[in-house]
């Protein structure tokens, strides 16, 4: 066992036993570790505030076999609009869910914890209106990460920058003349493919001051998880989870 330092973001949090939790925790460096947190679910525990999802902490660790343990850990960030608001608390979940499944143990991504940072500052910070078109934002750039961006430039089919519908086997937008080439293309309008680039190319700054059209936030949203199910096998759980509390 060694002891070492780690900045990570928590993503998930279980019980174990009577009084400990473990930390599925995204780390800078190092992928993603689980971590024990003895005793944070007793009243008062040292490590209990730092034992939440979407809590950013510096951690000291024990490595472990299969599972390593919290010494110490330091909140950098916690971010309680999160809990006060069903909406905002479902998109961090979903982003969690979404670094979760393409993060690995043990090696990093470059760009993904970073971007995770970013996404939850996002959605616990913007106006509300806007909290879809930060998800947005998180899902074409942690594909970019992945190094699988979607084109929203020019047809994948022949290189027109006219845009008429979405491929996800063809991975980006198609031209009117191109659309027949994937049965299963889908409409796309180029207001929608504008906000695309936009999201890509600007970073979370970005957002600010961005006044999309509902229309091609949901168009966006649609698309990408067409995508996000076809090239990952990503079917996110929270969202579904959400719509149970609703009703
Ligand atoms: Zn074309």
């Amino acid at each position: 066992m060694a002891l070492y330092r780690t900045e990570g973001i928590v993503l998930r949090v279980r019980d174990l036993g009577d009084a400990d939790r473990i930390l599925e925790i995204l780390t800078r460096q190092g992928g993603r570790v689980d971590a024990v947190a003895h005793g944070a679910r007793r009243p008062r525990a040292k490590l209990a505030g730092v034992s939440q999802t979407f809590t950013h902490a510096r951690f000291l660790l024990w490595s472990g076999r299969e599972l390593a343990t919290v010494s110490q850990a330091e909140i950098v960030y916690s971010y309680p609009a999160l809990y006060e608001d069903l909406d905002r608390f479902a998109m961090a979940s979903y982003m969690a869910e979404l670094a979760e499944v393409v993060s690995r143990p043990g090696a990093s991504q470059g760009g993904l914890f970073e971007l995770l940072s970013a996404g939850l500052a996002l959605v616990a910070g913007i106006d509300r209106p806007l909290v879809d078109a930060a998800a947005r934002f998180y899902e074409l750039n942690l594909l970019r990460v992945l190094g699988m961006a979607p084109r929203f430039d020019r047809c994948v089919g022949c290189g027109s920058v006219a845009v008429a519908g979405f491929s996800a086997a063809m991975g980006g937008v198609l031209c009117d003349g191109c659309l027949g080439r994937d049965p299963q293309a889908v409409a796309l309008s180029p207001a929608t493919a504008a906000l695309a680039r936009h999201l890509l190319a600007r970073g979370a700054a970005g957002l600010a001051g961005l006044t999309p059209e509902r229309r091609s936030v949901d168009e966006l949203g649609a698309v990408l998880a067409g995508f996000l199910a076809y090239q990952l096998g990503f079917v996110p759980k929270t969202p579904r989870v959400v719509r149970q509390l609703r009703s």
